[in-house]
């Protein structure tokens, strides 16, 4: 599913005294398998530009068009469910809505809840509590007498049950140690090899964004600062010092020692698996 921004602003609260602009004309193309990510500081932009992807929100100004849906200031968000149906949307810790009896059961719900039958959802839980790295008897149990990172495993097969197009995930790997980071991350950019499924990742991990992702789009204030390939982003991380953002020490190395010595070390420093 190919989804294109034309021109996107939004204000919350608007047309009221607390009116505040959170996306100026957004312009964006992410075509179909692709695997974008998206950083910036706190407060750029990053989390409204992501609602705008299920019709969570709605652009005050400008469209975002997913397939066959343009998405609008004026539309009825019951014409949106089609939408929301092919974007899984990981949340930030997304195990906090874990609420069911057994993970099963939690796995179940959202399918269920569009009308896919029972054995095909139960038969989709088997299948993905593997894939999130659990094995097959976890499903029986209740999901709140598992560890916070089995939780996290759960609520992320929850949303893939739905079999989407397009997920989104919003810092995935927040408060989990580095093994369990890298696994997650793994698991998802296996996903989106293997099925083709188009990937938008905010982090505020420059090196997740490097070694997963096509392409880097960077949100300052509201605005699209800059979007290209890692390589190209990261050939110019002095405008990564200047926006404030951390870039990985083995890019900070290279540039601090180019500035110092005048000399170029080429490119060939970081290295991005391809
Ligand atoms: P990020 O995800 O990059 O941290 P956000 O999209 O959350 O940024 O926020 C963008 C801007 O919109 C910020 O200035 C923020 O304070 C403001 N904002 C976010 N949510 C709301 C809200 N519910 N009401 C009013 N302003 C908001």
């Amino acid at each position: 599913m190919q989804i294109t921004f034309k021109h996107v602003e939004y204000r919350y609260s608007f047309n009221t005294p607390f009116e505040k602009l959170a996306l100026e004309d957004i312009n964006l193309e992410i075509p179909t398998g692709r695997f974008l990510s998206v950083i910036g500081h706190t407060g750029s932009g990053k989390s409204t530009l992501l609602q705008h992807l299920n019709g969570l929100l709605k652009p005050t100004e400008g469209t975002v068009t997913m397939g066959a849906h343009t998405i609008h200031a004026k539309q009825k968000s019951k014409s949106l469910k089609a939408v929301r149906q092919k974007v899984g949307i990981v949340f930030q810790f997304p195990e906090h809505q874990l609420f069911e009896e057994t993970v099963l059961k939690d796995i179940c719900y959202g399918p269920m809840n569009f009308g896919i039958s029972r054995e095909v959802a139960e038969s989709r839980a088997r299948e993905l509590i593997v894939k999130v790295g659990l094995t097959e008897d976890v499903l029986s149990k209740s999901p709140f007498d598992l560890s916070g990172g089995q939780m996290r495993r759960v609520a992320i097969a929850g949303v893939l049950a739905m079999d989407p197009e397009v997920i989104v995930l919003d810092e995935p790997t927040a408060g989990l140690d580095p093994r369990g980071q890298k696994e997650i991350m793994d698991m998802f950019y296996e996903l989106h090899k293997e099925k083709g499924l188009t990937t938008i990742l905010v982090t505020h991990s420059m090196e997740d964004a490097a070694r997963y992702a096509d392409e880097i789009v960077i949100m300052q204030k509201g605005r699209l600062k800059k979007q290209g390939a890692p390589r190209e982003i990261f050939s110019h991380a002095e405008e990564l010092f200047e926006m404030g953002l951390d870039v990985p020490d083995v890019v900070r190395f290279q540039y601090e020692y180019e500035k110092a010595s005048g000399r170029s070390l080429g490119r060939t420093c970081l290295t991005i698996e391809e």
